[in-house]
């Protein structure tokens, strides 16, 4: 799973880098996060016995869904922007 992995890992700044890519993309990074956190939250209280799961439902739901927009929002502007690596 994603337990233990950092959140973020600032990378040098190369020729070529583009500001906004990297905002967008440590967005999805960060969404990401918030998704594996949900995730190791539910597995704890399904563990744990908690009888209120569905509120997870709910919490993952909304982390996928975020985590989609930063995705296309990525996307999107590599594609209008032409800032790809390679
Ligand atoms: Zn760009």
């Amino acid at each position: 799973m994603c337990q233990g992995e950092p959140a973020f890992q600032p990378h040098i700044p190369k020729i070529g880098f583009c500001e906004e890519k990297n905002r967008l993309r440590g967005k999805f990074l960060q969404a990401i996060h918030e998704q594996c956190v949900l995730q190791g939250r539910q597995t704890k209280a399904v563990i744990d016995g908690d009888p209120d799961l569905n509120r997870f439902d709910i919490l993952l739901d909304r982390a996928q869904h975020k985590k989609d927009r930063a995705k296309y929002a990525w996307i999107a502007h590599v594609e209008a922007h032409q800032c790809g690596e390679g």
